[in-house]
């Protein structure tokens, strides 16, 4: 379960918040680490604050893109400290975040995502998470250092796991209840995309409209099942060749 949770680093800039977020996870049983454009990677200082931890620097893969870190994953959970406009589902509490993603992750890849040190995840990166998670902290200054903030999400997740109750996790969900993959929900985005703007319905290029329906869509966590229904019907809708 805990094997298939991956933490994501966003463009960090100081190699030492890399080494202590490897520290962090392995304390909790996590072992893959991802990271998306470091400045800096890899780096004396980011091996000396891993202590004990240097072989999750060492297994860790570097991605172009979050995309690209979070293609096969069918939960991707943003980390931040502040709400943004795009109403993703949002847990307030790491404990019911830790909860759905062990949940999932007893079948397959749930990514825990983490911003820049200075300036977060961009809006283009949240678009790109399922949910949002918050650690709640002084509304007078809440934000955490990163390595921190991996950690006390990743206790979470340790305690989820621990304290697990067997019979919860022995049910395995159907496999038309799983979650598509990052890939097959903006393969649906694009296609949406395409429909919208053939049809008429989009006549300029009307950012915010479009930036709605994907929130909506997001907000309504389709399954494989309804998602592929949702294909064919965009499929039916689309003018046809030669008619
Ligand atoms: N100035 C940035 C903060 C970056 S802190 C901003 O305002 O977004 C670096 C990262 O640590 C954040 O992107 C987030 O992933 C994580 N983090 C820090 N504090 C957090 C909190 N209270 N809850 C959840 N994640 C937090």
């Amino acid at each position: 379960m805990l094997s298939n949770i991956r933490i994501v680093l966003v463009q960090t800039f100081h190699p030492g918040n890399i080494g202590a977020a490897a520290r962090a996870m392995k304390t909790m049983g996590l072992g893959e680490l991802v990271l998306v454009n470091p400045r800096a990677f890899p780096d004396d200082e980011a091996t000396r604050l891993a202590a004990g931890a240097t072989d999750v620097l060492a297994n860790a893969r570097v991605a172009g893109s979050l995309n690209e870190a979070v293609d096969d994953c069918v939960q991707v959970i943003g980390a931040s400290a502040r709400l943004r406009s795009l109403p993703l589902p949002h847990f307030d509490e790491p404990d019911a975040m830790a909860q759905s993603a062990l949940g999932n992750a007893q079948s397959a890849p749930v990514a825990l995502v983490f911003g820049r040190e200075r300036s977060g995840l961009t809006n283009e990166e949240i678009r790109c998470c399922t949910h949002q998670v918050s650690i709640p902290a002084n509304p007078e200054y809440g934000i955490l250092n990163l390595s921190q903030a991996v950690q006390i999400l990743a206790y979470e997740l340790h305690r989820g796991w621990r304290t697990r109750p067997e019979s919860d996790f022995a049910y395995q969900s159907p496999a038309e209840a799983t979650p598509p993959t990052r890939e097959q929900f903006d393969h649906f985005q694009r296609h949406l995309h395409d429909v919208m703007q053939q049809s008429g319905f989009l006549t300029q290029p009307h950012a915010r409209t479009e930036e709605q329906l994907q929130a909506l869509f997001a907000r309504a966590e389709p399954s494989r099942k309804e998602l592929s229904l949702l294909r064919g019907l965009l499929s039916a809708l689309e003018p046809r060749g030669g008619d």
